[in-house]
Formats: C-alpha cells, structure tokens, sequence
C-alpha cells in the first residue's frame, strides 16, 4: 500500500438508476415523468441570454425561493432550495443530524439514507416496515436523534395517513422530524399544513418527478424560518452558488403553469390505476401505491429474471438486490403507450413460461 493511500476515505456510494440510452427504449426505471415540462420551460430558456452565464447566479436563488413561497403561501423565509432534493436532504443531515442518539427511518426506504449517515457519521437505526410494507409510527415514539421518512415511501410507493404522520410529530418535538415528499404530488396527502402547527417539521419535495424536470436538478425544503436559516448557514459554508442560471429560470418558469402540472398529473394518476388493474391480471401482487410507480412482486415470475428478460427488450425497470425486496420489481408509470409495450411483452413471457399464473 502506498503511503498517501492510508488517508484516503472509502465509502460505499447509493448506486442511482442506470440511465441508458437505446433507440426505442422503455425506461421505467428511475421515476422520471414520461410526458415534457411546461411550455413555459422551454420560453424561459430560449429567453435567456448566454451573456448571462458569464456571471455567478444569485447565490439566494430568490426568484425561485419567492415563486415557490407564492405557489404554496408560505413566506420566502420558510423556503430553501438545492440542486434536486438529494442536495437538499444531504444538507438536512449535516444540518439537522447531530446527535449522539440514532436518527430513524424505516428498513426499506430511499436507500440514499443511510449513505448519508454513514457519509456524515450519524448514527442511525432503521425499524422494520410491517408485512404490508406499512411504517409502524409506534417504532418512532422512542428516544432518536431525528426522523425521516418519505411520504409516500419509495420504493414501496405506500403512503401514510396524515393524521400518522401527526401522531409520529407529536411523539417527537425534541428533535426535526423530515418528510420526503418526492411523491406526494401523485395522490397523497403533503403534511405542509402542519407547518403552523410544528416548528421541528421539514417538508422535502422536487422538481424531479411531478414537475418533469429531473434534468435540471431542483429541490426544495418548507419549514420555519430557524431552520431554513440554518439550511442556509451549512450551505453557504459548504457551496454558495448551488443553483445555476438555467435551473432558476426555469424552475420558476415551471410553476407559473399550474393547470399543465394538473394535467400531466392526472394523466399519470390514471395510467397507474389502468396498470394496477392490468397488473393484477397478469398475478402480480402489490400495496396500494400513491406514487408514480408500482412496487410488484409475482408468485411464480421471480424478479431477477424477469428484470433482465425485460431489459434484453429494452424495457428498463428497477430491480433491488436487497433483503426483504429482492423479488420485487419497481414499475415507474409511463404513457399509456410505454404501458402496452410492457403488458406486450408480458403476455409473451407468460406464454413462454407456460401459461397460467394464477
Ligand atoms: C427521487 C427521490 C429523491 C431525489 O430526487 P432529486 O432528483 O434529487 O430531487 C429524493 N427522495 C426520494 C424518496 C426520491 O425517490
């Protein structure tokens, strides 16, 4: 081993979805939306000037930060916003995270989690999601040193009622309670109405998946003021220029649409039920979802195989090799063209694999 080997630091990295680029392909899975970011998007960055790039952005992004303030009612000092919300909750571990007691979140979660801890040194413990994949807010109700969680969960796409999510507040007003809200947009219930009411909560969403603009890397946290003004303390000690020009303009450009957003929405939320029902015909099982995606397992098909006989089709869906999931595919909701090209396939594979699955 070489000397200067010995102060390197080894982690062991989160592994993001691959991102391949094949003609024809259907890429269901990372979570992206299949239909284009508003019309206003593409204004705004024909808009912009390349002279302007010669300049540092405005390292408050306040344009964004006041839209998104607009969009929800809140005050711009209840926003902060990252370079998509893996920015932004790697930014609430380091803040937020910092005591000797374990922070919580569950066994099967954004598996981004526990990298940050490890990364940052926070000590964690993760309570096991009940059979139906539900959180059990009982395990939340002791001692920690912090809890996050998403809402709906990925990649189970289960979502909990509010009033659990109020209860688990209730039960932990000693340290900051974090709610991953990167789905939340497709049909569950946001908990930034209990903003009012709890100083120690933090409301995580993106730009991402709901406002179909993962390319340009959004995220944003709601909260009280202290908190975002301690978000922004780490930030500016870490990087000032998070968001750069073209993600500021357009990112506010997104959210002047709001009637496109409605729309898209709709269409994904409906596509999902078309797939839960045709899913099922084909004998897979799976939990409610409320998320753009569906979290399936199947009595006979093993995930494993069928993961790589779909990809040899150029069909692209999430496959975990993880205790406890590793027979479940994660099925991101396409159109509804990208949907067929998947019930296609599979009522090929069942007749290759024999027929009845029932
Ligand atoms: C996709 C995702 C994120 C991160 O999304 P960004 O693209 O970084 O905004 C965060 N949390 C969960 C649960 C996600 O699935």
């Amino acid at each position: 081993m070489k000397a200067w080997e010995a102060n390197i630091r080894h982690v062991t990295p989160y592994t993001p979805g691959e991102q391949p680029d094949r003609p024809d392909m259907v890429k269901l899975n990372t979570n992206e939306n299949p239909y284009p970011p508003a019309k206003e998007v593409r204004e705004a960055l024909h808009k912009m000037e390349t002279e302007a790039l010669r300049l540092y952005p405005d390292p408050a992004a306040s344009q964004l930060t006041n839209e998104l303030a607009r969009f929800y009612g809140l005050t711009p000092e209840q926003v902060f916003v990252g370079v998509g919300s893996d920015d932004v909750l790697a930014m609430c571990f380091l803040t937020f995270f910092n005591s000797k007691k374990p922070v919580l979140f569950p066994d099967i979660t954004y598996s981004f989690y526990h990298v940050w801890a490890e990364l940052f040194g926070v000590p964690y413990e993760r309570p096991a999601l009940d059979g139906r994949l539900h959180l059990r807010k009982e395990d939340y109700y002791r001692e920690n040193g912090g809890v996050i969680f998403p809402n709906p969960n990925a990649p189970t796409g289960v979502a909990e009622p509010l009033s659990d999510i109020e209860d688990i507040l209730e039960h932990n007003t000693d340290v900051i309670v974090i709610v991953d809200e990167a789905y939340v947009d497709f049909g569950a219930r946001s908990a930034i109405s209990l903003l009012e009411t709890y100083e120690n909560l933090l409301v995580v969403q993106t730009f991402s998946k709901s406002r179909s603009l993962a390319g340009l890397r959004i995220g944003y946290a709601l909260g009280n003021p202290a908190l975002i003004r301690a978000l922004n303390d780490v930030k500016y000690s870490f990087n000032s220029y998070t968001l750069n020009r073209p993600a500021l303009e357009a990112g506010t450009a997104a959210l002047q649409n709001e009637a496109y957003w409605r729309k898209t929405l709709a269409k994904i939320v409906a596509t999902r039920e078309r797939a839960k029902k045709r899913l099922a015909g084909f004998g897979f099982t799976f939990e409610d979802s409320q998320a753009n995606f569906l979290f399936v397992t199947h009595p006979v098909w093993k995930a494993e195989p069928l993961f790589l006989a779909l990809r040899k089709s150029d069909i692209y869906v999430r496959y975990f090799k993880q205790p406890r999931i590793d027979n479940y595919l994660r099925i991101t909701i396409g159109t509804e063209k990208e949907m067929e090209r998947l019930y296609t396939f599979l009522e090929k594979y069942q007749e290759e694999t024999g027929g009845d699955v029932s």
